[in-house]
């Protein structure tokens, strides 16, 4: 996709610092961390957002077993963490392909949900 941010760092054509690769899912830190662990996990194919994800599409289950090997790889784990997905204009979703935040590294406390 044209013009995509994150289509732009799977290609390499814009540096990020990568935590995970796998075929399918890129996972790389988040420019402006809300929490001392704040890593985003992207499909490596154009998604804009959840909507467009299919009944027999793979993808989810690719992203969260993804999600599953970086919390033992850098040890967040135990601790615990917190998975957000912002779908869309009321829930400020600003960057136009898919992706999952996982914050981690503190006790995050009653949040949203
Ligand atoms: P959202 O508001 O859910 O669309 O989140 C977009 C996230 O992407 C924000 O947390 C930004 O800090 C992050 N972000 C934007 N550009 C980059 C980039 N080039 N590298 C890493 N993170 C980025
Ligand atoms: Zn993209």
């Amino acid at each position: 996709m044209e013009n995509c941010i994150f289509c732009k760092i799977v290609s390499g054509e814009i540096p990020s610092t990568k935590v995970y690769e796998d075929e399918s899912v890129l996972a790389f830190k988040d420019l402006n961390p809300q929490a001392p662990i704040h890593i985003l996990v992207i499909p490596k194919k154009h998604y804009n957002n959840v909507l467009d994800v299919k009944e027999n599409d793979d993808i989810m289950s690719k992203i969260f077993y993804a999600i599953n090997n970086i919390a033992k790889q850098e040890g967040f784990d135990k601790d615990g963490f917190r998975v957000i997905n912002n779908c869309g204009e009321n829930a400020g979703q600003t960057v136009m392909h898919m992706h999952f935040h996982i914050i981690a590294g503190k006790k995050l406390g009653e949040g949203i949900v």
